[in-house]
């Protein structure tokens, strides 16, 4: 009786030092480095909840909220992109007037949420700011709009939500716009690709530095956008189309292409798994997620992918079922073997070395105009 206590808490001393160190390590790491989640639509949701408090703490399960500063502070989710989601309307001088028009008011919601709650997040704009806010201690909100649709067929536009802070934009949406086609119009495509609208969207992003979304494209649209652009660009919640046969999805090539191109594809929480005919509510796991990472990594390189979650839009794993279990999925990485540096570069470090590149490009461009 007595060997067997002893026993017992000699095993208790050991598994008990063996996993408070690895914990202590995961949550260094999660800690350490800079965690970027490129596709939020809390926007969206705060659309539709207007008294909803961005600086409480709320229960998932009770509010189906998936983020508020709380909740990302203790996930240690540094920065988010907030995406403007405009669905796709007719595309009439009355519809795309409409479709700005709520673009814009979500902008305003977005600005307004972070001037009520300074002294928890801030807007970001350049991957600076997201640094900078990581070490106040502060969250950084940076924000993307979702679906071209907001621009119409007015250029001009595009500078408008850049001044807004606008700092990608996926270019369209389920079904195909002015810009380009869509993975998923069920007519099928209409301009093969980009528009000739397309072309001009994204050399005029190119020209401001506003990053170029293919998340939601045709793969056609897909090809365009790499031969248009001059810097890289994002899909900012996409994943491995071997892994999960869906148009929303990308394959091999078109992930072979992108990171030729210096891109980033942002994993998300979302069209990871064939749906299960028995089950068709059970919710995909981290480890199906970093299955997707992982995936990419042998096709193309740890330097080429993100995590997108697109919480708030329908994003969910089991095991990451709020922005408060993000620490859960570098948990998995670290179990996988990957290394801090690669951790650190999956979590934020390729999606801001994207996003500098494509600052750097505009400003050089400008320089070249102005001279
Ligand atoms: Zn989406």
């Amino acid at each position: 009786m007595h060997i067997l206590v002893c026993l017992n808490l000699c095993l208790a001393v050991i598994f008990g030092c063996d996993s408070n160190s690895s914990e202590t390590i995961e949550s260094n790491i999660h800690e350490q480095v800079l965690t970027v989640d490129s596709h939020v639509d809390t926007p969206y949701f705060l659309f539709h909840h207007p008294d909803f408090d961005l600086s409480k703490w709320h229960d998932p399960y009770e509010t189906n909220s998936k983020l508020d500063f709380p909740r990302m502070q203790q996930g240690a989710l540094d920065a988010a992109f907030f995406a403007i989601w405009v669905a796709q309307g007719p595309r009439t001088v009355e519809g795309n007037e409409n479709a700005k028009q709520r673009a814009l008011d979500m902008a305003t919601l977005i600005h307004d949420n972070l001037f009520r709650h300074e002294h928890l997040a801030e807007l970001a704009i350049t991957p600076d700011d997201a640094y900078r806010l990581e070490q106040e201690g502060k969250r950084a909100i940076f924000i993307g709009l979702e679906n071209g649709y907001p621009i119409g067929n007015e250029l001009s536009l595009v500078e408008t939500f850049f001044d807004l802070g606008v700092r990608y934009i996926t270019l369209c949406h389920t079904r195909n716009n002015d810009i380009c086609d869509s993975s998923t119009d069920p007519n099928g495509p209409e301009h093969g690709g980009l528009s000739q609208f397309g072309f001009a969207v994204v050399r005029e992003m190119n020209r401001l530095g506003v990053m170029v979304d293919v998340s939601h494209i045709s793969d056609d649209a897909f090809f365009d956008v790499l031969n248009c652009s001059t810097v890289p660009v994002i899909a900012s919640h996409s994943n491995a189309r071997a892994l999960y046969d869906h148009p929303r999805n990308i394959d091999d090539l078109m992930i072979v292409k992108l990171a030729e191109n210096g891109g980033v594809i942002q994993v998300n929480f979302y069209y990871l798994n064939e749906p299960d005919p028995h089950h068709p509510d059970q919710l995909a796991t981290v480890s199906d997620m970093v299955d997707h990472i992982d995936h990419i990594v042998s096709v193309a390189g740890v330097d080429y992918v993100g995590i997108g979650s697109d919480f708030d839009g329908g994003g969910q794993l089991a095991d990451c079922f709020d922005v408060s279990e993000m620490p859960n999925i570098t948990r998995e990485l670290i179990q996988r073997g990957y290394t801090e540096k690669e951790i650190q570069k999956i979590w934020g470090g390729n999606l801001m070395r994207v996003m500098s590149e494509v600052l750097n490009g505009s400003r050089s461009r400008r320089t070249v105009e102005v001279n």
